[in-house]
């Protein structure tokens, strides 16, 4: 597909096999296996050297449609689809390391994934070094000679830090090392971390991918060959997309476009808002020339994205009295849904760090996080105006 075709065209137009029926709409196939012509062509199949389908672990082509779409938005030669965000995350690490070599990782990365490199990936002999998101020399201090993996998100969660990511990727190359970048929050339609640089980015594309909160999934996606192995693993051990909820996954990227557009409108507007409220002492969203990295931000993101967080005077108590009194909004961890989830950090997504590593990481006990959704604006800043009320006892 042509590519200089804008988002909205390749989020709609590629990815589109046609059956014999010349259906219009993209086909669900729920099969588990295909019928080869001949014995022949079952030969040639199997020896690869004739295209097609063999089995749906490996390949079905509506989970094909998907990785094609995908990959054309985020300006990837191959995508590899998976069961899930974590085990795109897996993949990505059993397919390009092995036992003995190490990673570089931001210590604000998604808890599951903090566990998987350390709980799990620790038992095979893979070692991590955690360090600051946002000081890139810290991840050139933390280069050893067996490092093989740089691996980010950004903007982070809940704080919304931005890793410098073509600082990063030169960092990571000149040590011989690849740069992942887990673009969940941004999404290709506002940061495409190839073009800056990144040699890997993995998705779960259950949260904006989807964007209505119905199924999980993940991808990864970068250069055809180095994600031969990444396939072989998929291929191998059987972390598959099923077929349902690639269908489901792409319909959703036709919206991709409009639906990011609106979550960050949104998120910008009511980060603009919280910024005026009695009790709030601070907004962090990336859209805001008061955010750190804000500069940093805008050479890398189109925008600010659909999550922001803010910290309440008043701490824990506060925190949850402003929570208990929302009515619209969903109490809910999740995020990248066209529903408004909102989350204490402290307590739920983050509460296996100790309340050092919290403290640390400046995640305090009056912080909340937002992920915006598409109601209108107005009427979730009136949500958040009665709750910020009944919170903080202010008329
Ligand atoms: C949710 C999430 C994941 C894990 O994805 P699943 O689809 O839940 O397995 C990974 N990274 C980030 C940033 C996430 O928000």
């Amino acid at each position: 597909m042509d590519a200089t075709l804008h988002p909205e065209t390749l989020a709609i137009r590629t990815g589109t096999t046609r059956s014999p029926f010349g259906e219009h709409s993209e086909a669900l196939f729920l099969t588990s296996s295909f019928v080869f012509g001949s014995a022949a062509e079952a030969a040639a199949r199997f020896a690869g050297t004739e295209p097609g389908p063999i089995y749906a672990r490996f390949i079905n082509p509506t989970v094909s449609m998907f990785e094609q779409r995908l990959a054309a938005l985020e300006g990837a030669e191959r995508c590899v689809a998976f069961s899930s965000g974590m085990a795109a995350i897996l993949a990505t690490v059993m397919g390009l390391m092995r036992a003995g070599e190490h990673i570089v990782a931001a210590r604000t990365l998604f808890g599951s994934t903090v566990q998987l490199l350390t709980n799990v990936l620790g038992r095979f002999g893979i070692e991590v070094s955690f360090v600051s998101p946002t000081e890139p020399e810290e991840w050139r201090a933390a280069v050893r000679p067996n490092t093989r993996l740089f691996f980010l998100e950004s903007p982070s969660n809940p704080l919304t830090e931005v890793s410098d990511i073509r600082t990063l990727a030169e960092i990571a190359h000149a040590a011989g090392a690849w740069l992942a970048v887990d673009n969940c929050f941004c999404t290709p339609v506002l940061q495409r971390p190839l073009a800056l640089g990144a040699d890997l980015v993995v998705h779960s594309a259950t949260k904006y991918l989807d964007g209505q909160g119905r199924v999980l999934g993940g991808a990864v996606l970068g250069a055809t060959q180095l994600l031969e192995g990444v396939y072989t693993f998929l291929r191998t051990a059987g972390p598959t997309l099923s077929a349902f909820n690639a269908w489901v996954l792409l319909k959703g990227l036709e919206t991709l476009p409009l639906r990011m557009a609106a979550h960050s409108r949104n998120a910008q507007a009511l980060a603009e808002w919280l910024q005026g409220q009695p009790g709030v002492s601070r907004v962090l969203y990336p859209g805001l020339p008061s955010h750190p990295q804000h500069a940093l931000a805008r050479s890398q993101q189109a925008s600010g994205g659909g999550i922001l967080a803010f910290e309440l005077e008043g701490g824990r108590e506060t925190a949850w009295r402003l929570i208990d009194a929302v009515r619209l909004m969903s109490i809910t961890a999740n995020l990248g849904d066209a529903k408004t989830t909102i989350t204490h950090p402290a307590s739920t997504t983050h509460s296996r760090m100790t309340p050092e590593q919290r403290a640390a990481a400046g995640i305090g006990e009056g912080l909340i996080r937002i992920a915006v959704g598409l109601e209108h604006v107005d009427d979730l800043k009136a949500d958040l105006a009665q709750a910020l009320a009944a919170a903080t006892g202010q008329r």
